[in-house]
């Protein structure tokens, strides 16, 4: 194959416990996937969750310092389950969507709460408020085939050591299973597509030279540090 400029990266996570890196095809998002989430975002618990997208090329390392981002004066955290399929799927049935899981991680949907709340009220697309440069810090993958597939963990958030959020992903509306089969009757999955299951209550602002430690017991922690304002 010859292209008319060298292609970019393949955009990659690590995988704990290996130096082979888990290549990354699309990345989906759950939006409201947590009721007392969604009941502080002011919709009731009972509205079934939903898909967006960020670019694969958003995803940033474990460990990152990044700049804080621009077009906005209300960055938020939002700390997920992040789930890693190894295999394809289309029309899968609940029972059998787990077997399409590689591994699990911790990430961050980091978010322009003010332009999501501006689409919100004018009726447009969210890719600004979601998709946005280095929107998606993800840690190290934690394979299936070593811990399973988690019912229950604790998952938190912290900055600068403070706790903002404290859930358990046990209390995802649709569990992981319902997620995956769910999401494959819109688009095929693929092995390299995450799915960020959405967040837990607690979201808020993050300021320039803070420091964002998610954690999800059994799986892992994600930090991520604001660039200092200069
Ligand atoms: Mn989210």
């Amino acid at each position: 194959m010859r292209y008319v400029f060298p292609p970019p990266a393949v955009p990659s996570v690590a995988v704990a416990g290996s130096d082979a890196r888990f290549p990354v095809r699309r990345i989906w998002c759950v939006g409201r996937n947590y009721a007392a989430h969604a009941r502080e975002m002011g919709m009731s618990d009972r509205e079934p969750p939903f898909f967006f997208a960020k670019p694969a090329d958003a995803l940033v390392e474990d460990g990152a310092t990044i700049p804080y981002a621009c077009a906005t004066k209300n960055l938020h955290h939002e700390v997920e389950l992040v789930v890693a399929l190894g295999s394809a799927g289309k029309d899968v049935p609940v029972a059998r969507a787990l077997d399409l899981v590689y591994g699990y991680a911790v990430g961050f949907d980091l978010t322009r709460r003010d332009l999501q709340n501006e689409a919100k009220k004018d009726g447009r697309p969210w890719e600004l408020a979601k998709a946005f440069d280095r929107s998606a810090p993800c840690s190290a993958l934690v394979p299936a085939a070593v811990i399973g597939h988690p019912k229950s963990a604790a998952i938190s958030l912290t900055v600068d050591g403070q706790p903002r959020q404290a859930s358990d992903v046990s209390e995802m509306i649709w569990n992981v299973a319902e997620t995956i089969s769910a999401l494959s009757r819109y688009v095929e999955l693929a092995a390299g597509d995450l799915i960020f299951t959405g967040t837990p209550e607690g979201v808020g602002p993050v300021l320039p030279g803070q420091v964002l430690v998610g954690s999800i017991a059994g799986i892992g922690t994600l930090r991520c540090t604001i660039e200092a304002a200069r």
